[in-house]
Parts: structure tokens; sequence; C-alpha cells
């Protein structure tokens, strides 16, 4: 395996289950310090241990990605533990409950934008000036199709942070582009992790969505975020990179 991340420390949230956890270990394989978030503390120390089993380098915090202070203490934590951060993947999120915009209750809408998008501001708010402080880096949002190419029924919520997270990536990559700090959203199609569900008939649905009438493995997703986090997409910045199967342009 090539060490594309060696030596580089990155924060992972939402590492868990899913695509995050795909990425803690497909990043540890590939030389990186890994810092892993998410709200269940068994699964990430179970995830740890496999990382430190295999001889990388991995730690956990865990907390709700909505509360500023967890985003801070996350940047604290890469600090103390490897000395400084080079990259973050700030892939945790959920969808909320499902439903029409004059039907949703305010307190579904809030929640949404406060994991979804909130989350987002915290974790720059903090990681923008540690890699600074290492003299560049790069930033990974997990944002989606949804909202931004396709506009789905029943996930307005969802809709409008994801693609706040795209417009907010942009921004940031303007703002620190000079500071060679990097900011990009990543857009995946429909994957295959406990979000998906596992009613097969809906899976089916799903995968006829995409030009590649599959779903995503998780691991695909990771490579994808990976490439955005490896110095192989220097260039790239400000982008608003699909890894959706060709969801966005399958119309049959
Ligand atoms: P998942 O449910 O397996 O993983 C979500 C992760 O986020 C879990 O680790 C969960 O614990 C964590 N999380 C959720 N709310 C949190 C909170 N408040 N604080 C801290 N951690 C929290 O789902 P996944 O598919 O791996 O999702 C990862 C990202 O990919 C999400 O942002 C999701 O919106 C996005 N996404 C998923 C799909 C898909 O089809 N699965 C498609 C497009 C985008």
């Amino acid at each position: 395996m090539a060490m594309k991340l060696k030596n580089k420390t990155i924060i992972i949230t939402g590492a868990s289950s899913g695509i995050g956890a795909a990425a803690a270990s497909l990043f540890a394989k590939s030389g990186a310090n890994v810092v892993l978030g998410a709200r269940r503390e068994a699964q990430l120390e179970e995830i740890v241990g496999q990382i430190k089993h295999r001889n990388g380098h991995a730690v956990s915090l865990a907390g709700d990605v909505a509360d500023e202070a967890y985003a801070c203490a996350l940047v604290q934590l890469a600090e103390k533990s490897f000395g400084g951060l080079d990259g973050a993947f700030n892939n945790a999120g959920f969808t909320g409950d499902m439903g029409s915009i004059e039907d949703m209750e305010s307190d579904n809408w809030q929640k949404v934008i406060a994991v979804n998008l909130n989350s987002g501001f915290f974790a720059a708010k903090f990681q923008i000036p540690a890699l600074r402080k290492r003299g560049g880096g790069s930033i990974v949002f997990t944002a989606s199709f949804v909202g931004h190419t396709v506009g789905l029924p029943g996930m307005g919520a969802y809709a409008a942070a994801k693609s706040g997270l795209i417009g907010m990536t942009q921004v940031l990559a303007a703002e620190h582009g000079s500071e060679n700090i990097r900011v990009n959203a990543l857009l995946p199609g429909g994957t295959m992790t406990p979000m998906a569900g596992d009613d097969a008939n809906f899976h089916e649905v799903i995968k006829g969505l995409h030009a590649l009438k599959r779903m995503a493995e998780p691991t695909e997703i990771a490579a994808a975020a990976q490439f955005l986090l490896s110095d192989d997409a220097s260039f790239v910045t400000g982008s608003a990179m699909l890894a959706d199967g060709g969801n966005s342009i399958s119309k049959f």
C-alpha cells in the first residue's frame, strides 16, 4: 500500500461506522496518525485497537460534533498526541426525520442543521489555525449529491445543510488558499452504510439511480477522501467533488 498520508495527522469525524470507519482504517494504513471522533466511545476504542494492532497510530475522543467545545477538543487532542494537525475529514452526519418541509418539525430542522452544517463551522474555526501553524493542510467536508445535483423529496433540511457546507467550502478555500490550506467538499452517492438502512428493496431502488447501477462501498468513498487529503490533490481546492457513481448524470 502506498503511504499517501505518511506522517500526516488527520482528524476523522463520524469514525465509528460507515464511511468514517473505512477512512480511519485506510488513512492509518496509508501512514497517517488518525484522531477519531464520533459519539459512540466503545466503537471508537475498538477501531483504535484494530489500528494499533496493525502498528498504526490512532487516538479517539467521543463527543457531539454539534458541540463547539468538542471541535476544539479534537484539535487539541491531535496537537497533544501527535504534535500538530495536517488535515481533517469532517464527515459525521445524519439525515434526520424524512418529511416534507411543510410538515417538518422545526426541532428536526434545527438538529439536522446543527449536526451537518454548524459542525462544519465549528470544525473549520479550530482546524484552520492549527493547519496554519503547520504551514498548510487540507480539510474535506462530507456533503452529498442531495441538495447539489438532486432534490430528493423529504430531505429538505439535509439538503440545505449539505449544500451549505459546499458554500462554506468555497469561501474557506478562497480565504486560506494563499496559506497553502486546501478545502474541498466530497459528495458521495448512495453508499452501503448503516445510514442506508438494511431494506433490500430500498437498496435496489437506490442502485437504479446510479449510472453504475450499484451503491458504493464505504472504502470507495474513503479513497476519494484520501485523494483530497493527500498531496496528489495539491492543486485541488474549493471543489465539490462527486464520487456518486454517476447518480447525478443518470436518468435511466
Ligand atoms: P453512518 O451512519 O454509518 O455514519 C455516520 C457517522 O457520523 C457515525 O459515526 C455517527 O456516529 C456519526 N455521527 C452522527 N451524528 C453525530 C454527532 N452529532 N456527533 C458526532 N458524530 C455523529 O453513515 P455514513 O453513510 O458513513 O455517513 C457519513 C457521511 O456521509 C455523513 O455526513 C452522510 O451524510 C454522508 N453521506 C452518506 C451517504 C450514504 O448513502 N450513506 C450519501 C451521501 C452522503
